[in-house]
């Protein structure tokens, strides 16, 4: 039995981990056609969260370009940001990033995910995403629509395929 936290569980994530990079390594044509989100809001207001979630419904229909929620951070393909990086939010979302398995891409969501929209100068703020984590696509907005935030996935789907 392997106990969490301890060095031999330790050493079977690392060993997964790098199975996982093996196996996937930089394909892209694994998350192109099914591109599993991750949804983190690091300091949002809810307004983009709202739209965000509101994409993933029914009504706009996201898995007919087989977006869907990932059950786990360690199964993601795209960490979707909403929100101004706050210190204590920017750790954790360096945190998750590594726990993504690779290839992994990430969307800021909204002007704050984006640089910090009218939060940029607050004292607990660190501004956008791309202040901790690489940023692929970024989706203006105060929120953006959930076509919009949709829209912004299909067009770095597209952005793989010529990769
Ligand atoms: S961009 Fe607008 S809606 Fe989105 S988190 Fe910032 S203030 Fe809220």
């Amino acid at each position: 039995m392997i106990i969490v936290g301890s060095s031999e569980a330790k050493e079977a994530e690392k060993t997964r981990a790098e199975t996982v990079k093996a196996e996937r390594g930089n394909d892209t044509k694994i998350i192109k056609y099914t591109p599993w989100l991750v949804h983190f809001n690091t300091g949002a207001c809810n307004g983009c969260d709202i739209e965000v979630l509101a994409a993933l419904t029914p009504l706009y229909d996201p898995e007919r370009f087989g977006v869907k929620l990932a059950p786990s951070i360690r199964h993601g393909d795209i960490l979707v940001v909403t929100g101004a990086v706050t210190k204590k939010a920017g750790e954790r979302l360096k945190r998750l990033y590594d726990q993504m398995p690779d290839p992994k891409f990430v969307i800021a969501v909204g002007a704050c995910a984006i640089s910090g929209g009218v939060f940029h100068n607050a004292y607990p703020v660190l501004a956008g995403a791309d202040k901790v984590v690489p940023v692929d696509m970024y989706i203006p907005g105060c929120p953006p629509r959930p076509e919009a935030i949709l829209d912004g996935i299909v067009k770095l789907l597209k952005k793989l395929e010529k990769k």
